[in-house]
């Protein structure tokens, strides 16, 4: 969803509010308040005022929801933080118009316009949401050294590490580093133009150009527009597995980028040698500057990560919650992040304080989640599918024990979140073959519902043990 998508779906939440809550609250609280973007189901809103992110979520939570649930059709959480670089425009922009003492001097909403107007401008051209960056971002042993990089590449583009190459299981934070180093670019830096995008996006943005009969030209402006900036962002690169036109098209701007001296930033849930036909020209490419890689977070860095999260939001909530939700969502930031975002909506929508046996309540995970093995996750499955360990371990490509042996690997790799060596040594595989099974299992349960059913359930079970 593109930004001036959200903006005008924010610009209808606004209108709605407006005429349920009293006017003079809603113009203390909601006009300093912008939208920045929209990610893992989350709507992000930025505001100028340090106490409204609290305010806000206690007063008007249930509005707020009730009508971005209207325009999504589904519950849509939000996420309001303050926001120290647009206050900061906001009032520098404020001084500025006073300065000038025009016979007209523009009124509040005016200069809050302009200074959004600007920030539109801004994101609309390199596609980042606000939420991304730096002073959000935890740094624990998980991730220190990718923080540092990504930090030395902020601040000097295209000096060093060129490309940076972050790479890590889903939900640890890659996109969040990346999109933080093309903030800081932007706010420090505010002459080099800084663009993001999804591979998927770049892909479909190819598809879509070479379909139309003014291609050539069409192409053109699209090279353009990627080629034409000083720092590129480029996410999730293993979705361009064996898509060919994308992969000449990234080859070339890659070329042009680098020779040029500018900066690329490239993340990916695997290493360049690990992505299936990836060419070896794109691989050496990738593998010129340096990779970094990010790993699951420690107990410490998870409770650092909720305490963030309830400080943006102006939330007061006991140590004991953040160490019990902490416990219990150990591999992935962004389900972490996602209980964190259920405790705290349940408490605002019944307007009660949040307390250890509430969030147990809300979050039904009574014992602490155990770490799953391998082998646990490979049991469960042969269980299920009346076949053994021996039969996954043997090479016997039998239809039923290849077939559950796909889902085996899948499901090893979702719910360890093992390295895929890890699984292939398991497995007594190739790690190529381990990729292969998880991959073929990604795609199937896209198309297949009963496939797709199945795996959630065994999911579901093998969580529950
Ligand atoms: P990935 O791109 O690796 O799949 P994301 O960058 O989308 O992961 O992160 C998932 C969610 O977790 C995002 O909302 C992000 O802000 C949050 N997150 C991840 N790592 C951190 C961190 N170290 N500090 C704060 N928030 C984090
Ligand atoms: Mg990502």
């Amino acid at each position: 969803m593109d930004i001036l998508e959200i903006r005008n779906i924010w610009n209808e939440v606004k209108l709605e509010l407006r005429d349920e809550i009293p006017a003079h609250a809603y113009y203390s609280w909601f006009e300093g308040i912008e939208s920045v973007g929209f990610d893992n189901n989350i709507f992000s809103l930025i505001t100028v005022h340090q106490l409204a992110p609290q305010i806000v979520r206690q007063n008007y939570y249930k509005q707020i929801s009730s009508a971005l649930k209207k325009r999504f059709g589904e519950n849509v959480d939000f996420d309001l933080r303050y926001d120290a670089d647009f206050a900061e425009k906001y009032v520098k922009e404020k001084k500025k118009e006073a300065s000038k003492a025009k016979p007209v001097k523009l009124d509040e909403d005016d200069e809050q316009k302009k200074v959004l107007d600007n920030l539109a401008k801004m994101q609309s051209f390199s596609n980042l949401n606000l939420k991304y960056k730096f002073e959000n971002y935890v740094v624990g042993e998980n991730n220190r050294f990718a923080h540092a990089v990504a930090m030395a590449v902020a601040k000097n583009p295209a000096k060093k590490y060129n490309p940076l190459f972050i790479y890590g299981g889903s939900g640890l934070g890659k996109t969040h580093l990346m999109q933080a180093i093309g903030h800081h670019v932007l706010f420090n830096k505010s002459k080099l133009r800084v663009r993001y995008i999804k591979t998927e996006d770049y892909y479909n943005e190819v598809i879509k150009n070479i379909q139309c009969s003014d291609r050539v030209s069409r192409m053109d402006k699209f090279r353009q527009k990627y080629r034409n900036v000083d720092v590129l962002l480029i996410d999730d690169i293993q979705f361009l597995e064996s898509k060919k036109a994308t992969m000449d098209e990234i080859f070339h701007t890659f070329d042009s980028l680098h020779n040029n001296n500018k900066q690329i930033v490239i993340t990916s849930d695997r290493l360049p040698k690990d992505i299936p036909t990836l060419p070896d020209r794109l691989r050496t490419r990738f593998e010129m500057g340096l990779m970094v890689d990010i790993t699951p977070p420690d107990f410490e860095t998870r409770v650092a990560i909720l305490k963030n999260l309830g400080e943006q939001q102006g939330m007061d909530i006991p140590f004991e919650v953040y160490e019990y939700i902490a416990n219990n969502f150990v591999s992935n930031v962004r389900e972490l992040e996602g209980a964190f975002n259920k405790v705290s909506a349940f408490a605002d929508i019944e307007g009660i304080p949040l307390s250890i046996e509430f969030a147990k309540k809300v979050l039904n995970c009574e014992s602490a989640k155990k770490e799953f093995s391998v082998g646990d996750v490979a049991k469960a499955v042969a269980d299920f599918y009346g076949v053994s360990i021996d039969d996954f371990k043997s090479t016997s490509r039998s239809q039923k024990i290849s077939s559950s042996r796909h889902v085996a690997v899948y499901l090893a790799r979702e719910i360890t979140e093992k390295s895929f060596e890890t699984i292939a040594e398991f497995f007594n595989k190739k790690h190529t073959t381990m990729l292969y099974s998880y991959d073929k299992i990604k795609d199937d349960i896209k198309v297949n519902k009963e496939l797709e059913r199945t795996v959630f359930d065994l999911k579901s079970k093998i969580k529950e043990m």
